[in-house]
């Protein structure tokens, strides 16, 4: 079986080469189950907030674990939105549980109560992540609303008190939270759980607070130290484009998009991977004739991403056969070329063409499923750290 994108070796060159073109099921399948969700986080990558009428129901749901039973699946990650609000959230999931699937989900907290961690702690084949995009409720609140820190602090106590075992705490790495990083590590040692750093990316609500949240350079060099001092930490391999800045950090370090990753969307729809929700992603929906795993064996997008890739202006790079580039997703919703540089280059390779970028000509994510319209967008939380959504951008003040 080969190495999931969170193992703590870098995976063999022939191996990376045999998952660039593709495999008959994917290795790293994200399922939202819904676009609704008790909470608005300003970088929420699926725009989630409301529910979506044409969801997929009790009955469809199934039928996709059906095929992923068949597909031979091991496990799908479940998020949203916030997955635990659909009323069939503990039916859908002890139906993929006995179907051989497992489920690794990802809530914000609030609906874990000590019953509801008892009950997954019942469960075989579970994982789940709380996230907590702050150390402190003040950074963490910014960014996900009053009352979040607590919130996910609440459902740890109960999933810690319930013997539940070693659950993950996921973070979104932010300019603002990278110096808490050690901070994040202690909370995660005191409940015995892991700890996940994943990628800020462009897409949904990131792409308005983009600006501002993702980290600058210097913090990038920290978070690879940090990385590389730290292999067992988990990362969902979305920083294999700091491993240009030498040693490769743990995972497969290639973009995975239609290759080995791709997401189902709470309406059915497929695309190549959970940060590039856009019609240019799109490979088909479970709806379609042929189902899931027509779309994922067949679509035309699918079968395109699995050839090789340019490196287009990375050729010249030394460092291309580290960072293969960087992220499809980061790149396009920045309005960079698909083969430009990684709009984080380590070496600021892609700034020159970022500094040339007209922003009217940015792609949308939609409309999405945000409660309030984007010109509304909440006004800024009062902490020390602030944010003032706009129509595009968020304003960061220190106080
Ligand atoms: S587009 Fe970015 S987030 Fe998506 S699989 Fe590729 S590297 Fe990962
Ligand atoms: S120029 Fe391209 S390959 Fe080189 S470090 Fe930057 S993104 Fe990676």
């Amino acid at each position: 079986m080969p190495p999931s994108p969170g193992s703590t070796t870098a995976a063999a060159p022939r191996l990376v080469e045999q998952l660039k073109s593709g495999l008959d099921a994917p290795i790293c399948l994200t399922w939202e189950l819904t676009y609704a969700c008790n909470l608005e986080c300003v970088h929420c990558l699926s725009s989630s907030g409301r529910r979506d009428p044409r969801e997929l129901t009790t009955a469809e749901c199934k039928a996709v674990i059906d095929e992923l039973h068949d597909l031979q699946v091991f496990y799908v990650n479940i998020g949203g939105g916030e997955p635990m609000v659909r009323r069939d959230f503990f039916e859908l999931l002890d139906y993929s549980v006995s179907r051989g699937v497992g489920v690794k989900f990802s809530t914000n907290g609030y609906f874990i109560d000590a019953e509801k961690a008892r009950r997954l702690t019942a469960t075989d084949y579970i994982d789940v992540q709380i996230s907590l995009d702050g150390a402190d409720a003040a950074t963490n609140d910014a960014v996900r609303g009053v009352g979040s820190y607590d919130a996910a602090r609440r459902a740890m106590d109960h999933l810690a008190a319930a013997g539940f075992g070693p659950f993950k705490i996921s973070v979104v790495v932010t300019r603002q939270n990278i110096p808490q990083l050690p901070a994040f590590e202690a909370i995660a040692d005191s409940y015995g759980a892991q700890l996940r750093l994943t990628r800020l990316r462009p897409s949904g609500r990131g792409a308005d607070v983009w600006n501002d949240l993702h980290p600058t350079n210097a913090q990038q060099r920290d978070l690879y130290r940090f990385l590389i001092e730290r292999p067992g930490i988990l990362t969902g391999d979305s920083f294999f484009h700091l491993s240009a800045l030498g040693e490769s950090l743990p995972g497969l370090n290639l973009c995975g998009a239609g290759r080995v990753v791709c997401l189902i969307d709470p309406i059915g729809d497929v695309y190549a991977c959970p940060f590039v929700l856009h019609d240019e992603f799109r490979a088909g929906s479970v709806r379609d004739r042929g189902g899931f795993t027509s779309v994922w064996r067949e679509s035309e997008l699918f079968v395109g991403l699995r050839e090789p890739q340019s490196p287009g202006a990375c050729a010249s790079c030394g460092s291309y056969d580290a960072c293969g580039g960087g992220c499809m997703a980061a790149k396009f919703f920045t309005g960079l070329p698909l083969d430009a540089p990684d709009p984080e280059c380590v070496w600021g390779n892609a700034d020159d063409a970022l500094a040339a970028v007209d922003p009217a000509s940015l792609p949308s994510s939609g409309p999405g499923h945000s409660k309030i319209p984007k010109a509304d967008a909440r006004p800024a939380v009062s902490t020390n750290v602030t944010l003032k959504p706009t129509r595009h951008r968020v304003v960061v003040s220190s106080s």
